[in-house]
C-alpha cells in the first residue's frame, strides 16, 4: 500500500520578503491561516482514510515554517508530535527558508520529531538570487544544507528553472552544488508568471519572457538524470495544478503533466541513442517495469516519433532497471 502523508500548506503572512515570483498577498494581520486544530484535524483525516500513514508524515508545506513566530511554530508542531510519538506516522517535514534555519532552531525541530527539512534554495547563484528578491545568498544555501544534515534530517532541495538572469548552465550548476551539498531529495519548478508579482509586471512590459514548455521539458530533462543518477530522487516536478494556480497564472511553462513530458523525453533521448545506428524495424527495448508508460512517452508519444521513423518499439520491464534506465 503506498504511504500517504497528511499535508499542510502553512502560509507566512508576514514575509518581509518579496521574491519576483511569489504571489503571496500584503500582511493581513494574521501570521498564518494554519492552527494546531487544523493539524490535528488533517492527521486524523488521514488516518481515519485507511490508508498507510506509518510510513508517511505530517508535512507543513509554505517555505517559510521557521519564520513563524517561535510561539506558532512550537504550537503546530506540537500538534502533530503526539500522532508521530504514537507511531501513526513516521515523522514530520517542514519546508523553509535557506537564511531561516540556525543551530538553536533546528534543535527544536529535532525536539518535536520533525524527520525532513526542505529547503527553498532556487539557485545557486548569488547573481540570480539578488535579481529575483530572494533575501539570501548562496553561501545562506551551502550552510543551511550543511547544517540540516548535521543535524541529522534528510534534507530535501527546491530549485527553479527560467528565472530571471538564469540559464541552462546555471541551473545544471545549481543542480551539482545543492548535489555537491547533501541533498536527499529534490523538487524542481520552472518558473510560471502569476498575477501580481513581480515578474507578472515585467512579462507584460515585455522585459521577461518566460521558458516555452518546450525549453522547460528539455532543461528538466538534464536535471531529473543528474539528481536521480546520484540516488537522489527528484520527488517534485512542477507546481500542483490547484485551481487558484490556474485562476492566477499569466504565463510560462505550465502542464498537468510535467513529469510524464520530463521521464518521456528524457527516455526518448535514450533511445534515440540506442537506435541511431541500427536499421528500421521492430527493436525490443527493456526499461524499469515501473516505468513502461513513461519510456512510451506521454500520450504514446515516444511510439509514435520512432513509428514514423520506420521503427516499431515494443517495450518489456525488468524490475531491475532503475529509472532512466534501459537496455536493448
Ligand atoms: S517565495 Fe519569497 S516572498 Fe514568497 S513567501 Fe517565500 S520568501 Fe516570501
Amino acid at each position: 500500500m503506498k504511504h500517504v502523508n497528511a499535508a499542510l500548506f502553512v502560509p507566512f503572512l508576514g514575509c518581509p520578503h518579496r521574491c519576483s515570483f511569489c504571489d503571496q498577498k500584503a500582511i493581513t494581520g494574521r501570521e498564518t491561516t494554519v492552527t494546531p486544530q487544523d493539524v490535528t484535524e488533517v492527521a486524523q483525516t488521514a488516518i481515519a482514510s485507511g490508508a498507510d500513514t506509518k510510513h508517511g508524515q505530517i508535512a507543513f508545506f509554505g517555505g517559510s515554517f521557521t519564520m513563524l513566530r517561535r510561539e506558532t511554530m512550537t504550537a503546530l508542531l506540537a500538534a502533530a508530535f503526539p500522532f508521530v510519538e504514537n507511531g501513526a506516522f513516521a515523522g514530520i517535514r517542514i519546508s523553509t527558508r535557506p537564511d531561516a534555519v540556525s543551530d538553536d532552531v533546528l534543535s527544536l525541530l529535532k525536539r518535536y520529531c520533525v524527520t525532513t527539512v526542505e529547503l527553498g534554495c532556487q539557485s545557486t547563484d548569488d547573481a540570480v538570487l539578488q535579481r529575483n528578491g530572494r533575501g539570501h545568498t548562496r553561501a545562506d544555501v551551502e550552510n543551511a544544507c550543511r547544517l540540516v544534515k548535521a543535524h541529522g534530517f534528510e534534507l530535501g532541495v527546491q530549485m527553479m528553472t527560467g528565472l530571471p538572469g538564469d540559464s541552462d548552465a546555471g541551473a545544471l550548476r545549481t543542480a551539482d552544488e545543492l548535489l555537491s551539498f547533501g541533498a536527499d531529495t529534490a523538487r524542481i519548478y520552472p518558473t510560471l508568471v502569476l498575477r501580481g508579482t513581480p515578474l507578472a509586471a515585467d512579462y507584460l512590459a515585455g522585459r521577461y519572457a518566460p521558458q516555452t514548455l518546450d525549453e522547460a521539458v528539455a532543461l528538466c530533462a538534464k536535471l531529473a538524470p543528474r539528481f536521480e543518477e546520484n540516488g537522489v530522487p527528484v520527488i517534485r516536478l512542477g507546481l500542483h495544478a490547484v485551481a487558484s494556480l490556474r485562476n492566477n497564472l499569466l504565463a510560462g511553462p505550465f502542464h498537468p503533466a510535467l513529469r510524464e513530458l520530463v521521464d518521456g523525453a528524457v527516455y526518448l533521448e535514450r533511445m534515440q541513442n540506442l537506435l541511431h545506428s541500427r536499421p528500421q524495424g521492430v527493436h525490443t527495448i527493456t526499461v524499469g517495469s515501473r516505468f513502461l508508460s513513461r519510456a512510451a512517452g506521454h500520450n504514446g508519444r515516444n511510439k509514435a516519433f520512432f513509428k514514423d521513423k520506420g521503427y516499431t518499439i515494443r517495450l518489456q520491464g525488468d524490475d531491475a532497471l532503475r529509472l532512466y534506465e534501459i537496455r536493448g
